[in-house]
């Protein structure tokens, strides 16, 4: 087939694949638990879905400007100041097809060929291959001390004459972590000094516990919204688990704002005005939804690690924020992505290889399913490696013995 190398070289999204092959799994009549998915069980809000049906029930359904309809934006400019107390103006935000291409088109616009963008892991895993996919390079940075915090000592040593941008993900995808208001006020203040962009993928900000709040990168920066170098992402996917929609947007110096809107209007024109009427609905209708939401996925949080201390030879950090943990599995095998398959095949349980994150030996599992699920998935994962488990397991109507331990 003859396409681009660089379209050939780009991999397949592990998540999405292994969404698709759980579905398949499941179509088959097989009782597989999926701990590998990045979406709550909820329904959308009413205020969303009676938004978007009001707007699809008047049949005008047009292009919007290519930044987003103005009550969109306005609905953001409501957020980003009862949540980042930071007073922005709508050529300040552009609304795009999910955060995801929130991130892709910033890349696309502010990469040249070969420039270097600094990533931290363990990473969400399509920076890296955005990155790519705009001709730039992604540098990994990688906590040497087995924790999931990254150091700025760390951080500076790959820092080149070449690094246009950082990407920060606090809470992390795929560890949970938040990182501390002191290190995210030093990175501000480093990428400000060095004139180095700070993208900050805040999806799920607000998506954390143990009384946590979340950090605004505002406070941390000493210039003006236009001479920052600070540029916010977030959305509608994680907050209100509203992932089908497709809607997040990018808070960022309105000259940058308006290169991003000649770039998106080029690719999508804009997103669905109907997907916008219910970001919109959700953005302004009632919030206990967004609280009632984080508690279940704390409660799940509480439970999964329970579950995973249980575990002999299993090391778990206990997540701060998201809907995932990475525990350490390099005592079973230090090779996840053969781990995850023999998982998938012997116990019928989805995990995401720790390797598609940059964290080998470890294994992605999100806790925004049911408990039952977060329970038997644990339990099988345990039948399939631990000799002390019972050697005997019922999965959905079958009775299986472990003959391999
Ligand atoms: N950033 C991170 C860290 C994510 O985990 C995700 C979704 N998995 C996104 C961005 C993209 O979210 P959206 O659905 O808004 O495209």
């Amino acid at each position: 087939m003859n396409v681009s190398q660089l379209a050939r070289s780009i991999a397949e999204s592990p998540t999405l694949k292994l969404t698709e092959e759980a579905r398949l799994l499941k179509e088959k009549g097989e009782a597989v638990i999926h701990l590998g998915a990045g979406e709550p069980k909820n329904k959308a809000p009413i205020n969303a879905i009676l938004s978007s049906a009001a707007k699809l029930n008047t049949g005008d359904v047009k292009y919007t400007p290519a930044d987003g309809t103005p009550s969109l934006k306005k609905a953001i400019i409501r957020y980003t100041e009862e949540n980042y107390d930071k007073m922005v103006a709508p050529e300040n935000i552009i609304v795009s097809a999910g955060a995801k291409q929130s991130v892709f088109n910033l890349l696309f616009t502010l990469l040249n060929p070969q420039e270097e963008v600094i990533i931290l892991a363990p990473y969400w895993v399509s920076y890296p291959e955005m990155v790519r996919m705009c001709y730039g390079v992604p540098v990994i940075v990688t906590p040497e001390d087995g924790s999931f915090h990254p150091r700025m000592k760390d951080i500076e040593q790959k820092v080149s004459s070449y690094t246009k941008a950082i990407i920060i993900n606090s809470p992390n995808n795929p560890s949970g972590i938040m990182y501390s208001e002191q290190f995210i006020a030093e990175i501000i203040n480093f990428c400000e000094r060095k004139g180095i962009y700070c993208i900050m993928d805040d999806i799920y900000h607000k998506l954390i516990f143990d009384g946590r709040k979340p950090i605004s990168a505002y406070k941390h920066t000493k210039k003006d919204l236009e001479n920052s170098k600070v540029i916010v992402v977030n959305g509608i996917s994680k907050l209100y688990g509203m992932t089908g929609f497709r809607i997040g947007w990018t808070v960022a110096p309105k000259a940058l704002t308006g290169i991003l809107t000649n770039v998106q209007g080029q690719i999508t024109t804009t997103t669905s005005v109907i997907l916008q009427a219910a970001a919109e609905g959700a953005l302004m209708g009632i919030q206990s939804i967004v609280e009632g939401l984080r508690l279940m996925i704390e409660n799940n949080r509480n439970i999964m690690i329970q579950e995973l201390q249980s575990f002999n030879g299993v090391k778990v950090t206990k997540p701060d924020g998201t809907f995932y943990c990475l525990p350490d599995f390099s005592a079973y095998n230090s090779n996840s992505l053969e781990l995850s398959k023999f998982l998938l095949k012997k116990a019928l349980v989805v995990t995401v290889p720790g390797k598609e994150f940059g964290m080998d030996g470890y294994l992605r599992l999100s806790y925004c399913g049911t408990i039952k699920e977060i329970k038997q998935g644990i339990e099988r994962i345990k039948w399939a490696l631990d000799p002390n488990s019972p050697n005997e397991i019922f999965i959905g109507e079958r009775k299986l013995v472990r003959d391999w331990l």
